[in-house]
């Protein structure tokens, strides 16, 4: 007969290894069931629980990772399964360094239109920080030249055989940034690394996205962030302290709507900050018009509202919360107007930008996804149920930041339709206002 105490170790035994079996399944792990405990000190040691002093310090050497939730042990060997994604780093293990060709360039940049004056000011503010070792935080409008403010540093870096790359989050804006950078520097082989591209990982000049940058471990004397405030790289720890990593020098950050995160390091002079709020072609940035009404008045609005644009010849961006709301909403209105829907689901989303470009479509409805980057020429901007949760601060003043960028239509409309103001759209409207009476 089973003593008492044998019994209550029965019922433990069985408890615990329910609850480790739970944890093994995360890490994929089968363990035979056991009744010794050499097997449960194993089941503990498997599931991470039973750390030894030394393991309880443990540190990943590319994401910095210390926390011991997420480093799992693989027949004796602990590894980080935090940045696991980028491929496996053993506890320990300093990760690949790829080995880049550094040599000076005599290189000089060449643009399309020179610098305004308060350009040429931003650029002398960002080298005199840099010359510094001091990272740098450019605030500029949407549609103020910001990649234009980066090519001074880019020389003077590869002029002194320095190794530069531009980061950015998006993998089509990496693209771009080649393209445009290529054009600037023609002296110099150009690369873009991102999905698609990635055969080819070392150039004079590096454009790539920022989950590309786990292949650089401390490799950049100058790494240029774009973009540093949209999806994915904001508010994830883990793409941030893989650029880290991936950086030995300067960091130049650009932003259009710095988070409450980047500014306090400014404020805690930790990271320099460089404000550029003037358009090249010296107009303001289009103030927004708010116009509040229940949803359905909202949907009358837009549809007199897109009649006037067509008779003018204007084309308009419509921005919808979620893309069930745009398809809806195109539903209903493709039977009356030349448009398009376009999402993250659409599909050839580079030929229906460039049916828009072409003028074929009056309006485009469309989510966030297109709240960066695009740039149409005489573009007005509406955003349909602005008070929707999705569409925060910095989505806002995205969206809006739309309009008015080209040199020869500088002005353009905005408009917010909503139920009520929200805290975001009061934020966006006064952001913009500040950046005016500042330009
Ligand atoms: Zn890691």
């Amino acid at each position: 007969m089973k003593s008492r105490s044998t019994n209550n170790y029965d019922i433990l035994y069985h408890c615990t290894f329910f609850l480790w079996s739970i944890q093994l399944k995360r890490c994929s792990i089968s363990l035979k069931k056991g009744r010794n405990e050499t097997c449960v000190f194993h089941i503990l040691k498997k599931a991470n629980v039973w750390l030894d002093e030394g393991e309880k310090n443990m540190r990943c050497l590319r994401c910095q990772n210390e926390d011991p939730k997420y480093f799992y042990c693989d027949h004796g060997t602990w590894y980080c399964r935090k940045c696991i994604a980028f491929g496996r780093v053993d506890v320990g293990e300093v990760p690949t360094k790829v080995s880049l060709k550094r040599k000076k360039f005599a290189c000089c940049y060449k643009l399309k239109y020179p610098l305004t004056p308060k350009q040429s000011v931003a650029v002398q503010q960002i080298m005199h920080y840099l010359e510094q070792k001091q990272d740098v935080l450019v605030y500029a409008a949407c549609g103020a030249g910001k990649t234009e403010l980066t090519m001074e540093p880019i020389q003077t870096y590869l002029r002194a055989g320095k190794k530069v790359c531009f980061a950015i989050s998006r993998r089509q804006v990496v693209l771009e940034i080649r393209d445009r950078m290529q054009e600037a520097f023609p002296g110099l082989h150009v690369i873009a690394v991102c999905q698609g591209y990635t055969s080819i990982t070392d150039g004079d000049l590096i454009i790539c996205t920022m989950h590309q940058l786990y292949r650089y471990h401390q490799c950049f004397d100058l790494l240029i962030m774009d973009e540093i405030d949209a999806f994915p790289y904001r508010d994830n720890a883990l793409l941030e302290a893989i650029a880290m990593d991936a950086c030995i020098g300067e960091k130049l950050m650009l932003t259009a709507t710095p988070d409450e995160k980047i500014l306090e390091k400014v404020e805690q002079k930790e990271i320099a900050m460089v404000e550029l709020f003037q358009r090249p072609h010296g107009y303001p940035l289009i103030e927004p018009t708010v116009y509040c009404m229940p949803v359905f008045f909202q949907a009358l609005w837009l549809l007199k509202f897109l009649k006037e644009q067509k008779k003018q010849g204007i084309q308009t961006l419509v921005f919808l919360p979620t893309i069930t709301m745009a398809e809806h909403w195109y539903r209903i209105v493709r039977c009356t107007h030349r448009c398009m829907v376009f999402t993250s689901k659409s599909k050839d989303k580079e030929a229906i930008i460039d049916e828009f470009h072409k003028k074929k479509y009056d309006f485009l409805l469309c989510t966030t996804i297109l709240e960066r980057g695009i740039t149409i020429k005489g573009i007005y901007v509406v955003i349909v149920c602005a008070d929707h949760p999705v569409f925060q601060e910095a989505s806002l003043i995205q969206m809006i930041g739309r309009v008015g960028r080209n040199i020869e239509m500088p002005t353009g409309k905005g408009v917010f339709l909503c139920r009520h103001k929200t805290k975001d759209i009061k934020r966006c409207v006064r952001a913009i206002h500040m950046m005016n009476q500042k330009a």
